[in-house]
């Protein structure tokens, strides 16, 4: 039986993860180069890390490793010399992997080059161009109307040259190979909810976990989006088999309700886990499907692997109004929102660490628990959850349910037949089943 919790403060945590969205905040993260190195950097800090480095044109499946992306500065100048944009101000003003340039031209043809939101006027767009090479800027809709005709002045000091790209990994070793995956993204610029706020809980997790003694191992990807995945993977066939579940976090700092999304298979034991955890969260909640778009776990779920891995979030990405802009700031993300995303990531952890099937030793007719103590008066209010817990618990412990699978035909928290399954081991009626180790 392991508790995840000892001593857990809920503020503290919470405190953590807000500070270190706000220190990663104003680097300017790409899918390569030194924003996301210096990111890593960062994180080096707080947990053990195995940063590592693949070549530009490195073949990792149907995809090439890019080239790498670094960014000095860059702004532009109107006809009268004001610089009405600077990468400084804001490194959202770049559209990410834009290509070097000085030159000067009219406003006509600089428009092609700049991306706005007419229906968000004052919000600065994210836009990237990884796989096309190309120069552009984004900024408000509402200035770039107001701009006069004339000769502007334009420059980006940028790099796309041959180098690497940079992941990371925390890896924790447990009682088992068999391993746990949590995976984040960490290529965005300064944006705080995505993806900045599951780099913190990622990390923070880490921080908490390796503290414990722990029944699987663990493996905290820390990778730029899509091509960082399918680069690990692609470099780790062997050890995905060794994945047993996996989570994806992304947008796990905003003020809405917690949303999971199943895995590809459905119904594998992260989706069951997540799925209790969030129905006896206490919160509203949502739980979709699978689908074949969003974050990393296209590519842990794609045919060829088909990981347990789901996604657990708040609002999802692309459903609320500050998504990919510069709104998407340090005031979306708080940090009760972090603390409580992170207390439901270690709850779905629990349930993973603690699911086992135990044997009633005692199965003919129900075993006298008065006499051993166990059975607690029944009030004015009937027969309590803790009686329930166990009852239930002695019942269907017959070798082929476990825990999780009491649980929710129970109706009772996990954590509640988890404890039952404590005091019951304790006082003998209850084993822990042969082979009972639940890794469905
Ligand atoms: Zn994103």
């Amino acid at each position: 039986m392991r508790d995840l919790e000892p001593g857990l403060d809920a503020e503290e945590i919470g405190s953590k993860m807000s500070d270190f969205v706000a220190e990663l905040f104003p680097l300017c993260r790409s899918i390569t180069g030194d924003g996301i190195r210096e990111t890593f950097h960062r994180i080096g800090k707080r947990i053990p890390l195995d940063v590592h480095e693949v070549s530009s044109g490195t073949r990792v499946f149907d995809w090439t490793v890019p080239k790498e992306w670094n960014i000095r500065q860059a702004y532009i100048n109107d006809p009268d010399g004001r610089r009405i944009v600077d990468f400084r101000d804001h490194n959202l003003h770049v559209v990410g992997y834009s290509t070097p340039i000085e030159a000067r031209m009219p406003l006509s043809q600089l428009k092609e080059h700049i991306h706005t939101l007419p229906e968000q006027p004052h919000l600065i767009p994210y836009r990237t161009s990884y796989y096309a090479e190309g120069w552009g800027f984004c900024m408000e809709d509402e200035r770039l109307s107001q701009l006069q005709e004339g000769e502007y002045e334009v420059r980006i000091d940028s790099s796309l040259e041959p180098g690497s790209l940079t992941y990371a990994e925390c890896f924790l070793a447990g009682d088992t190979d068999d391993e746990i995956l949590i995976s984040c993204h960490c290529c965005h610029p300064s944006m705080a909810n995505d993806n900045l706020s599951g780099i913190a809980l990622a990390t923070q997790l880490a921080d908490h976990l390796r503290g414990l003694r722990l029944r699987y191992s663990y493996r905290f990807l820390f990778i730029p989006g899509t091509i960082g995945s399918i680069t690990w993977l692609a470099g780790n066939e062997e050890r995905v088999k060794r994945i047993k579940a996996g989570l994806v976090a992304v947008c796990v700092g905003d003020r809405g309700h917690p949303t999971y999304k199943r895995s590809r298979q459905g119904n594998a034991l992260i989706d069951r886990a997540a799925a209790h955890v969030l129905k006896h969260s206490g919160q509203p909640h949502r739980i979709v499907d699978f689908s074949p778009y969003g974050y990393d776990e296209r590519q842990y779920c794609s045919p060829g692997f088909d990981l347990a891995v789901g996604s657990l979030s708040r609002t999802p990405h692309n459903e609320y109004a500050e998504y990919h802009t510069s709104a998407d700031d340090l005031g979306l993300v708080r940090p009760e929102c972090l603390a409580d995303s992170f207390g439901l990531y270690l709850s779905v952890i629990d349930v993973l660490e603690n699911d086992e099937r135990y044997l009633n030793l005692v199965p003919k007719g129900e075993p006298q628990l008065g006499r051993r103590g166990l059975y607690p008066p029944i009030g004015a209010q009937g027969v309590g959850a803790e009686l329930m817990a166990r009852l239930w618990l002695l019942n269907l412990s017959d070798g082929q349910h476990s825990l999780l699978d009491v649980a929710d035909r129970s109706g009772l928290p996990f954590r509640d037949i988890k404890e039952a399954a404590r005091v019951l081991s304790e006082s003998g009626v209850l084993a822990s089943a042969p082979d009972g180790g639940n890794t469905r």
